[in-house]
């Protein structure tokens, strides 16, 4: 059956980025990989032409894809609007709206670039690690929440950890399905010490390993360590699984260690295994429109989109293959260029890509 991608540019280096990753996807199209691309707008492009930064045709299409590649939201002519109007509106109601509530966000180091980290290289290089966050529940949604006025006039801002036992069950589902296609190494993260909430992760956390996933290797650790962890010997990890809001602070952690934010792409997955891949970088304003943004994000978001979406691993692992065989030629767009290094722009990075596939 054909695949139906449906590819949102956005706004920014969001065009640039996804031509280039479009252009992967057309040749492996072109050697009879059966998909077929339908493009929509979103974000402060799609506020210009319908006044509205999520207009229904693009929710629809995205209902209807088995997948959904992103480029970025966002800029400064926009940041002006009503809060409800502004670009990363659009983002925010696509993923609530297609209920994605596991976001995989790789933090990956290829050798070549591992003097980009501010680590030092031997604890950096050939980092691979998959950070699985929890991303429609936690702290971020529970309810009640507020600002409220207490009897004596003083106020007092509340939020509800909570997560239901079919919340932790699929999250770590989809943890344990990605584990047992690595190393099967699986490190569960919370703060079961403090919170009775996390209590309940760690337990079912440790069911679900138990009865379902017998050959994975679970491990847990108190959110204070994983973090000190990650940044003393971030190898150590294979797969991490957490809450929404541990998982937002050691995403990012995870991603600086690789130092280079043009290089990591992300997934965001629904119970139907939908799923909203994207770059983790923003719409970079900044460098917008010179065709020097890094499409190497977008391109392994495209991977991603293979192995989890598309049920195509090795298509997956021949893009990877591609990037690293680039990496090796010595190719680089600005954001990552070193001594000795051959600078190119964003389509010829792209070209490259297509050339060592
Ligand atoms: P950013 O990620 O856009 O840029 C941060 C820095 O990294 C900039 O110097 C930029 O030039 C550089 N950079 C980012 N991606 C790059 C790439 N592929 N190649 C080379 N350099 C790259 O973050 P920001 O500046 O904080 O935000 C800019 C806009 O993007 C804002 O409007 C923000 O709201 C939006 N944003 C969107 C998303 C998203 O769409 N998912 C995420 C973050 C920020």
């Amino acid at each position: 059956m054909t695949k139906r991608i449906l590819i949102l540019p956005g706004d920014g280096i969001g065009p640039e980025i996804i031509t280039e990753a479009a252009k992967v996807l057309d040749k492996l199209a072109g050697e009879g990989l059966d998909i077929a691309l339908d493009e929509g707008l979103v974000g402060g492009a799609a506020y210009e032409a319908t006044g509205t930064p999520l207009p229904p045709t693009t929710l629809e299409m995205a209902r209807e894809a088995d997948a959904t590649l992103l480029g970025a939201v966002g800029g400064p002519q926009w940041e002006s609007l009503d809060i409800s109007m502004r670009p990363e509106k659009g983002l925010l109601a696509l993923r609530s709206e297609l209920g994605l509530f596991a976001n995989l966000r790789p933090a990956v180091l290829a050798p070549q670039l591992a003097a980009a980290s501010t680590l030092k290289p031997e604890v950096v290089a050939g980092l691979d690690i998959m950070i699985v966050r929890e991303l429609t529940g936690g702290i971020y949604f529970g309810q009640p929440r507020g600002i409220r006025t207490l009897a004596d006039g003083e106020r007092e801002g509340f939020n509800t950890l909570v997560y239901a036992e079919h919340e932790i069950e699929r999250i770590m589902r989809v943890a344990c399905d990605i584990a047992m296609q690595r190393d099967k190494r699986l490190c569960s993260v919370d703060k079961a010490n403090v919170l009775e909430c996390t209590e309940l992760w760690r337990e079912v956390a440790t069911r679900i390993v138990q009865h379902e996933y017998p050959d994975i290797q679970l491990s847990h650790l108190y959110v204070d360590n994983a973090a000190m962890q990650l940044v003393k010997w971030p190898k150590q990890f294979d797969v991490m699984v957490t809450t929404n809001m541990f998982g937002d602070i050691l995403s990012d952690c995870a991603a600086m260690l690789t130092g280079s934010i043009g290089m990591l792409g992300s997934a965001s997955l629904n119970e139907k295994g939908q799923g909203l891949y994207e770059p983790i970088h923003g719409s970079a304003p900044d460098i917008a429109g010179q065709n020097i943004a890094n499409p190497l994000a977008a391109i392994l978001s495209v991977a991603m989109m293979l192995r989890h979406s598309l049920h195509e691993p090795a298509q997956a692992d021949r893009i990877e293959t591609a990037v690293n065989q680039v990496l090796d030629d010595g190719l680089r767009t600005p954001d990552i260029l070193s001594v000795g290094m051959t600078e190119v722009s964003c389509a010829e990075m792209g070209d490259a890509v297509c050339a060592a596939l």
